[in-house]
């Protein structure tokens, strides 16, 4: 199935598999985090990297903690997604992230697989899609700026709609951009 033929621009290597890439920050220098991470991405695993707008979101489930800023991205890549995975644990890491750190704890970067072409991966150490996109308001807003068209491949339903159905309560849109190619 062609998930995404209407939402990505087409990669021209027929072995390059799309993604989905949520990023977050709420703690030190956020913007620079994220740009950092954009930079890496775009010079390693991603090939036509795009970026949504920069979004400052409320944390979730009530957490007493610093606001965030969220964005997503979207590419192809060649790497498979468990591979793609320790390359973004490296990001985090290199960011200053602490691994032993509590799993809902502010962090300077946290990047997430949100989706992988329309591969269904349910292992303990990776499940794709994420499991918390379809309720993820600070995820969905963005996604759908730059991948509106895209199939949850369990749901059946466009990240436009998942995302027109949470709506955006605490996800304000900045007029900051990862990438100076990306200023309106
Ligand atoms: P997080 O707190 O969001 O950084 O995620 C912690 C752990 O969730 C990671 O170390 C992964 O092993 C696991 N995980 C499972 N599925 C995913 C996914 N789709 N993207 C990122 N991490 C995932």
């Amino acid at each position: 199935m062609d998930v995404t033929a209407d939402t990505l621009p087409r990669s021209s290597d027929p072995a390059l598999r799309p993604v989905a890439i949520g990023m977050g920050s709420n703690l030190g220098p956020r913007v620079d985090r994220l740009r950092g991470a954009a930079d890496r991405l775009t010079d390693g695993p991603l090939v036509d990297a795009r970026f949504s707008r920069v979004y400052e979101t409320v944390p979730a489930c009530g957490l007493d903690q610093p606001l965030y800023l969220n964005a997503c991205c979207t590419g192809w890549t060649s790497l498979d997604a468990v591979d793609l995975l320790a390359t973004l644990k490296d990001l985090e890491s290199k960011a200053g992230r602490d691994p032993s750190a509590p799993r809902f704890a502010s962090r300077p970067l946290d990047l997430d697989i949100l989706l992988y072409g329309d591969d269904v991966v349910a292992t303990p150490h990776l499940t794709i899609p994420h499991p918390a996109l379809p309720e993820r308001a600070f995820v969905l807003v963005p996604l759908a700026e730059i991948a509106g068209g895209w199939r949850h491949p369990v749901l059946g339903r466009t990240i436009a709609e998942l995302a027109a159905g949470v709506g955006a309560a605490g996800v304000e849109v900045t007029n900051l951009r990862l990438r100076e190619a990306d200023e309106s």
